[in-house]
């Protein structure tokens, strides 16, 4: 197949996707790591032929018509389509536009697949030899990492476009847009969906459903190693303090806290006054790691890392969730799990909350529960989406350490 050089095709098989993207992982706290436009199975899933799906092909070429639909740069339109709050990021812009000179340079098209959203084919093997060195001429680990994130997130994007709905993240044919109510979150308190570059336009993703319901002010996406998010995150922590900032990170070796003890104390006491005047410096802020079990331990060490730098302390202040598991019993009746999915998280803060005096009157409870009917609703989504393609929905335990 020849193709014109600035051209994208890129090739689709939802079966495969379907395959990959187990639809009960965060249920199951299983996490497999899918791309979000997968061509092939990555062999973890076995795909069944009778019922897949013909390769999906997508052309994208850059000469004409709108930069989202053909194989242009991110304008910043598309960046916070995809429910991104910062510019779009400067290593992302390079990255794309290095993919697009090989291509040129190849004359052959760009393909993902596989694994990870991983390039395919003979571009793969070029362009891996090209990021390869890339990599290694970078000097510091600090650009390393950018590196690394923003070719992820490109590959993920451009993989994406024209298949997956940028809001819901689902391919569009199971777009559940239009079963999710916005909802508004209690003015006091804010989310950041700490989210790493691999769950970055992931179907089964549930850290999406906290901006689809509430907005990206109150629940701001931040990729981890992007530069451009993480100061966005950052300058806000300095302004609220270190008092205003917690980690829910479900890592039973970190020093944590109960929701109970934090907010009951004298502090949290004195200053609901000013919370409740909408006081934007007053704002409880929580972060939320969204990212594989193996991934979130490097991602709780550089939020420590940049908290020293902001702080000059490298402890960051981490709560636990005592009915994290519970809450979402009803949606999971399996015993399989024993860690919480990241929308999960949310809504057994948010009732936990709810139970604190201080904090009983914000209707936070109700906002807990459009997390759960939102959770409910992707759940459904992507079981139809595997009846659909003739996979089973039985639940699947073999990655039962992971988060999601
Ligand atoms: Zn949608």
């Amino acid at each position: 197949m020849h193709l014109s050089p600035r051209t994208f095709p890129v090739r689709c098989s939802p079966s495969a996707a379907a395959a990959a993207h187990f639809a009960f992982s965060c249920f199951v706290q299983s996490r497999m790591d899918v791309k979000p436009c997968a061509l092939s199975g990555d062999g973890s899933a076995p795909l069944a032929s009778a019922a897949r799906a013909p390769p999906r092909h997508v052309h994208v070429s850059g000469e004409d018509g709108d930069a989202a639909a053909k194989g242009g740069p991110v304008s910043p339109r598309e960046w916070r389509g995809w429910g991104c709050a910062s510019p779009v990021p400067a290593v992302v812009t390079e990255v794309i536009e290095d993919l697009k000179l090989l291509e040129e340079d190849m004359d052959a098209p760009l393909s993902f697949g596989g694994k990870g959203g991983k390039l395919q084919g003979e571009f793969k093997v070029k362009e891996d030899k090209k990021h390869r060195a890339k990599y290694q001429a970078l000097g510091d680990s600090e650009k390393k990492l950018q590196f690394f994130a923003a070719r992820q997130i490109a590959c993920r994007l451009l993989g994406s476009r024209n298949y997956l709905c940028q809001k819901c993240w689902l391919p569009m044919e199971d777009c559940m847009c239009s079963k999710v109510l916005p909802c508004s979150l209690w003015h006091g308190m804010r989310f950041w969906v700490y989210m790493h570059p691999k769950d970055f336009l992931r179907q089964n993703n549930t850290g999406k459903l906290l901006w689809q319901l509430f907005g990206v002010q109150v629940a701001t996406l931040c990729l981890f190693g992007v530069a451009e998010d993480e100061e966005i995150m950052w300058n806000t922590f300095k302004l609220a303090g270190k008092s205003r900032v917690w980690c829910l990170y479900p890592n039973k070796s970190a020093l944590t806290e109960s929701v109970q003890d934090t907010f009951s104390r004298a502090q949290f006491q004195s200053e609901r006054a000013s919370i409740t005047e909408k006081n934007e410096d007053r704002i409880l802020n929580f972060v939320l790691i969204d990212g594989t079990w193996s991934n979130s331990a490097a991602m709780f060490r550089r939020l420590k890392e940049q908290a020293k730098i902001v702080w000059g302390e490298d402890d960051l202040p981490c709560i636990s969730l005592a009915t994290g598991a519970s809450a979402m019993h009803k949606l999971r009746p399996q015993p399989s799990w024993d860690r919480t999915c990241t929308a999960a998280a949310a809504i057994a803060l948010m009732s936990e909350l709810q139970a604190v005096p201080d904090f009983s009157s914000y209707g936070l409870d109700k906002q807990a529960e459009a997390v759960e009917d939102a959770l409910q609703v992707l759940l459904e989504a992507l079981t139809a989406r595997r009846l659909r393609m003739g996979r089973s929905i039985t639940r699947k335990v073999r990655h039962t350490s992971d988060i999601c």
